[in-house]
């Protein structure tokens, strides 16, 4: 039987920058969105005997210190950012970094996806300035994939290095010439991924899908999927 968790033992960040963490927290995923802990739980704990889902806890709330993403790949970003936190809570923590590569722009936006017209978390003001950025641009040359690098790492006991597992998943496909769809986020709107492309498909953008829908396919779910084997055989 997992134990329960007190919040209230959870602390204020001390001198050191180490955190307290609430009782029995087995794993922490370094986000400020509910959903992307919801996600994490759902593919976890079915997964591992005994593991429930308010043992998996996300950094909101915890105050601990938040790096500087200065890393110039997905990669580079999620590995600083799971560090930062394993070393804070002294749990090992999982972090994604993720992003739009557009193929005639040679992988931009990229690591810049999220502040790509200068103000950071301008989903709108990102999209219609990548689109005026395409817009002589025709269909077959629209390509583009979204990428996620999602990270494990273990701190070390008793003197022992710490491990870190990275993995990376991209879902390939094609930018409309405007937006489509009210869900979803960011780019959303103007990526058909390739499934959706393919004679049968339906067409539609990553906006027009239900989140399960997109997690079946979406860089993100791939890769906190290929993490999973990582994550069992730390938390069985
Ligand atoms: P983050 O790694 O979740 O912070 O995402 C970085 C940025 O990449 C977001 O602000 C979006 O602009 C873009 N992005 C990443 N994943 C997605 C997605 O699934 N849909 C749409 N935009 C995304």
């Amino acid at each position: 039987m997992a134990p329960q968790l007190d919040p209230a033992q959870a602390a204020t960040p001390s001198a050191d920058g180490s955190v307290a963490v609430p009782a029995g927290a087995r794993l922490v995923l370094a986000s400020h969105n509910p959903g992307k802990l919801a996600e994490l739980r759902a593919i976890l704990t079915p997964l591992v005997d005994g593991l429930a889902p308010e043992q998996i806890i996300s950094s909101a709330g915890l105050g601990a210190p938040e790096p500087v993403e200065d890393g110039l790949t997905f990669a580079a970003n999620a590995t600083l950012k799971a560090r930062a936190l394993a070393q804070a809570t002294g749990l090992p923590a999982v972090a994604d970094d993720s992003g739009l590569c557009v193929d005639v722009l040679g992988g931009a936006p990229g690591i810049f996806s999220a502040r790509w017209s200068g103000r950071h978390g301008d989903d709108e003001a990102n999209l219609q300035l990548l689109l005026g950025q395409l817009a002589d641009v025709a269909d077959p040359h629209r390509t583009a994939r979204f990428t996620c690098a999602a990270v494990l790492v273990v701190p070390g006991r008793d003197g022992e290095p710490e491990s870190v597992t990275v993995v990376e998943r991209s879902m390939t496909g094609r930018l409309l010439h405007a937006p489509v769809g009210a869900g979803g986020f960011g780019y959303d709107p103007i990526f058909v991924p390739v499934q959706e492309d393919a004679p049968g498909g339906s067409g539609r953008t990553t906006a027009q899908m239900s989140a399960a829908e997109k997690n079946a396919i979406s860089h993100r779910g791939q890769a906190l999927r290929a993490l999973t084997p990582a994550l069992r055989d730390l938390l069985a």
